[in-house]
């Protein structure tokens, strides 16, 4: 690559931070993928004629590399076999449920980890070429942990970052991954690895002594010529731009209507997710059914919005848990459904950010009941939208968003009885109490959020040297 064109600043992940779109005249553009992340990141590749490497989204296409919003986009291909068993396969079917709890079982394919191995290399050398002498490369996330190391072997020289945004499992999970040593040596190739929460962290240099047979001090592993940095940096939401979207009047306006449709009833609980088997949709549509099955709440009374946002629908585990759920939505509205009034409203649908502002707004109670979740936005950005202080928050324990929003209403999702009556508390929890709940929630989204996250991470990472 034509020297002139490298990048100081470069940040992997498994997608580029853009769609494609068609546009009126049928000519495909690309266009800024929503989300935090991307938002956090774009002001710095801006500042630092950043370059970022990845994927974009379709298989068996070479792309040269682009610019697009203010960023020179490098596109790195992916085959069909490699999605199927590199992205589905290693990522989403082995490493996805074993850093997630074994809620579901882990696959574990020698096939599969080759492909990830060969992905992952391909990754390291496409970030390799695009970066300038003594670049800052930052690594994202769970499809890539082979890289820092495959990237220091290329590039000596460069400084490098890894962030893991999924949880980071205790010694007695990972040990089953027959290539966890492999994986851990791969993260050790970073200068500062950063986990979700202090115990991601904490679980990392322990497992690096164990596994790798390593020397660490607090926080630090020791390797023979360097040290590598574990901490958490707990990622957050563009808490001002939720707060100028909750407040325009259009939004408000759908708000209200949202909530003339459902019938104005007393509570509206929503549940906003990817549909996927570690954000505990089952229980907590259990744990709201079984307070009409006790008759402690009557049709009229509260209403469940349930927004599913389909998710890897080609892995099998996905699809099964699908149609349980919906199963279960259409006995409980059998069971206590009025004519022309169900209990759960449910969609399997993506909605845009306008509407799921509106969403949260109307919301009474906002449902986050994950078994097992690195940090879960959703719960950041109902706080962060209800500056109007009304709204209570059900968490689970289980989220990293625990480790910080305590005013919440706290529950273990596993525990249906206590998650049931939380939800009856937070249901009936008083307009003072949900204003000292949501106040003291909002001081931290908003004080926290994710830019502060970014500047942290590049600032510790700059202090490696
Ligand atoms: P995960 O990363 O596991 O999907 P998070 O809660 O951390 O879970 O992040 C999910 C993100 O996706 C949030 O920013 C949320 O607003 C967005 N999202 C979830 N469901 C939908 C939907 N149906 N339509 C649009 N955006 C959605």
């Amino acid at each position: 690559m034509d020297q002139s064109k490298k990048s100081e600043f470069v940040v992997v992940a498994n997608r580029l931070p853009v769609d494609r779109v068609t546009d009126e005249d049928g000519e495909a553009t690309w266009r800024r993928s929503p989300g935090g992340l991307v938002t956090a990141i774009v002001p710095v590749m801006q500042r630092r004629e950043g370059a970022w490497v990845g994927w974009q989204g379709s298989p068996d296409e070479d792309l040269e590399p682009f610019e697009a919003e203010g960023m020179t986009l490098s596109p790195v291909r992916l085959s069909g076999s490699d999605v199927e068993l590199y992205y589905e396969g290693f990522s989403n079917a082995t490493l996805w449920p074993l850093y997630h709890d074994v809620i579901a079982r882990p696959v574990y394919r020698r096939s599969l980890w080759e492909a990830y191995e060969r992905v992952n290399r391909r990754f390291a050398e496409a970030a390799a070429d695009v970066a300038a002498e003594g670049a800052v490369v930052w690594v994202q996330d769970y499809q890539l942990q082979l890289v820092p190391k495959m990237l220091r072997e290329l590039r000596p020289d460069l400084r490098i970052g890894f962030f893991l945004h999924i949880p980071f499992p205790p010694m007695e999970l990972f040990q089953q991954l027959p290539w966890r040593r492999e994986i851990l040596e791969g993260l050790l190739g970073a200068d500062l690895v950063g986990f979700q929460s202090r115990d991601g962290a904490s679980n990392f240099v322990r497992l690096s002594r164990r596994f790798c047979d390593l020397k660490t001090q607090g926080h630090e592993v020791i390797l023979d010529d360097r040290t590598v940095q574990a901490d958490h940096f707990p990622i957050s939401v563009d808490a001002q731009e939720l707060i100028t979207l909750s407040t325009q009047e259009d939004v408000k306006a759908r708000a209200a209507e949202i909530r003339e449709e459902l019938g104005n009833p007393a509570s509206i609980l929503l549940g906003v997710d990817r549909l996927d088997y570690t954000k505990g949709i089952q229980q907590r549509l259990q744990a709201f059914t079984e307070l009409f099955e006790d008759g402690r709440v009557k049709s009229g009374d509260a209403v469940f919005v349930q927004v599913a946002t389909p998710s890897r629908e080609r892995v099998e585990e996905y699809r099964i848990l699908r149609d349980e759920i919906e199963l279960q939505v259409g006995r409980a509205n059998g069971m206590y459904a009025e004519l022309g009034a169900p209990i759960i409203n449910y969609m399997h649908t993506s909605h845009t950010r306008k509407e799921l502002t509106a969403l949260y707004l109307a919301a009474d109670v906002m449902v986050v009941t994950p078994l097992r979740d690195g940090m879960n936005l959703v719960a950041k950005e109902y706080v962060a939208c209800h500056g109007d202080l009304k709204g209570a928050l059900l968490l689970s324990e289980f989220a990293g968003a625990a480790n910080e929003l305590h005013r919440a209403f706290l529950v273990n999702p596993y525990d249906i009885g206590g998650t049931k009556q939380r939800m009856y508390e937070a249901m009936h929890a008083s307009p003072a109490e949900r204003a000292r709940r949501m106040r003291s929630m909002r001081r931290r989204v908003i004080e926290h959020d994710v830019d502060l996250w970014a500047k942290e991470f590049l600032e510790a990472l700059e202090n490696r040297r």
